[in-house]
């Protein structure tokens, strides 16, 4: 039981609070044409990172996402990689 508890003292250590890069960063302005700066927060594959893991804001996730997706739409960010649809064209 002891080692138990010497456990769950060392997990709530290692929890920390994330706070949102352009809230603590005013400088930092969320433009869908800085497709650089964008991709950050895209996987691999292109989809757009959850804000539980980026530790975004809903304020700022909602307008990072309406970023990404004008972006995607103008080709500077991708939709989708190519790889992927290469095994999907296979598998069909
Ligand atoms: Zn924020």
């Amino acid at each position: 039981m002891a080692f138990n508890n010497t456990f769950n003292d060392k997990k709530r250590i290692f929890i920390k609070h994330k706070i949102c890069r352009f809230c603590a960063d005013s400088s930092l302005k969320i433009d869908y044409k800085d497709s650089k700066n964008l991709v950050v927060f895209t996987t691999e594959r292109g989809k757009i990172i959850p804000r539980r893991i980026s530790g975004n804001c809903a304020k700022h996730q909602r307008i990072l996402a309406l970023a990404i997706k004008r972006a995607r739409n103008i080709a500077l960010l991708p939709f989708t990689t190519a790889k992927i649809r290469m095994k999907e064209y296979r598998e069909f």
